[in-house]
């Protein structure tokens, strides 16, 4: 089975372009959803992002919407937290195949860690 986990040098979700997120308004609060676009660098990633180390400058502080977790993803997408390792995983794929593309090295070792076979998964 595979186990959901961020993998080190990735930071695909912490590109949070509008544009490619346009259902920001059904998962987020409105005091989120504005923090959520406060953070957003004119290249559209994050402020807080580092791109150089690929890695977030204030993740002991990072908001809620930043953090996989079961609370969290239960109350903005209403997943139940027997169902967050499958979702998270699928969340990932998306975020990194849209980031870098569903061919590159980071989607060949997000699968790899997690578990998955990436060459199954980027021939769909
Ligand atoms: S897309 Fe997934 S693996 Fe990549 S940085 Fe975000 S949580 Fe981690
Ligand atoms: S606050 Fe940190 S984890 Fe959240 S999007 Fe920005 S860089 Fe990524």
């Amino acid at each position: 089975m595979a186990n959901w986990m961020c993998i080190q040098g990735c930071g695909a979700c912490c590109n949070l372009d509008p544009r490619d997120r346009p259902d920001l308004e059904d998962y987020l609060t409105p005091d989120d959803l504005a923090l959520y676009l406060s953070l957003v660098g004119e290249d559209g990633w994050c402020i807080h992002y580092d791109t150089a180390t690929r890695q977030c400058r204030i993740y002991d502080d990072r908001p809620s919407f930043c953090r996989v977790q079961p609370d969290t993803f239960e109350a903005m997408f209403g997943i139940a937290p027997e169902d967050l390792n499958d979702f998270a995983i699928a969340c990932c794929q998306e975020q990194i195949s849209g980031v870098y593309g569903e061919g590159g090295s980071e989607m060949a070792s997000f699968c790899t860690q997690v578990g998955l076979d990436s060459d199954a998964e980027s021939s769909r």
